[in-house]
């Protein structure tokens, strides 16, 4: 008898499950509303954060990289995915005249964009379509990789940065 009652119980548990799952169906079939992207001719933003494509940053206005070629990067990179090379300038500073990175072993891990201490290296969210044919097209040179930030994304003066600072340390937070 026992084995009857539980042989019907799960033929009208399966039947509520199959209910349950078909109200589901029904209500984003009926809203008509659709969470699919239509990609390639759609794109979602990504989060600001992404570790999408790493760039090495152009300033416009001083017609230069911002890298001092101080291998920081490349000593920081645990695949040895950075080669680079530079030379001291007539004003004494070091410039880099070669930077190239090999995107074929970078795992993406950031070390080489936190060891930067010049602002010369950034992840760019927005650029994440980076499939190539041939593996070879991976390995990306200081013009592949140049990247001019915008103005939105421009770094807070560091007058700023300090108030503000400041002014978390005196609230105690
Ligand atoms: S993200 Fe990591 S693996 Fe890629 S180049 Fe930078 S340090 Fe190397
Ligand atoms: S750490 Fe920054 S400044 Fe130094 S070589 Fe790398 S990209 Fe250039």
């Amino acid at each position: 008898m026992g084995s009857l009652l539980s042989y019907f119980k799960n033929i009208i548990f399966g039947f509520w499950n199959l209910l349950v799952g078909l109200s589901v169906t029904t209500k984003y079939f009926l809203s008509m509303k659709t969470n699919t992207q239509q990609y390639p001719e759609e794109k979602l933003p990504l989060p600001v954060r992404s570790r999408s494509m790493i760039k090495l940053i152009y300033d416009g206005e001083k017609d230069q990289f911002n890298c001092v070629a101080c291998m920081m990067c490349a000593k920081a990179c645990p695949n040895s995915c950075i080669k680079l090379e530079g030379v001291r300038g007539a004003d004494g500073k070091r410039r880099v005249t070669t930077f190239k990175l090999d995107f074929s072993t970078c795992i993406f891990c950031g070390y080489c964009v936190e060891a930067c201490g010049f602002d010369a290296l950034t992840f760019v969210a927005e650029e994440y379509e980076n499939s190539v044919y041939k593996r070879g097209s991976l390995l990306q040179d200081e013009q592949a990789m140049k990247w001019v930030r915008p103005a939105h994304l421009a770094p807070k003066p560091e007058e700023e940065v300090k108030a503000e600072a400041a002014s978390t340390a005196k609230a105690g937070v």
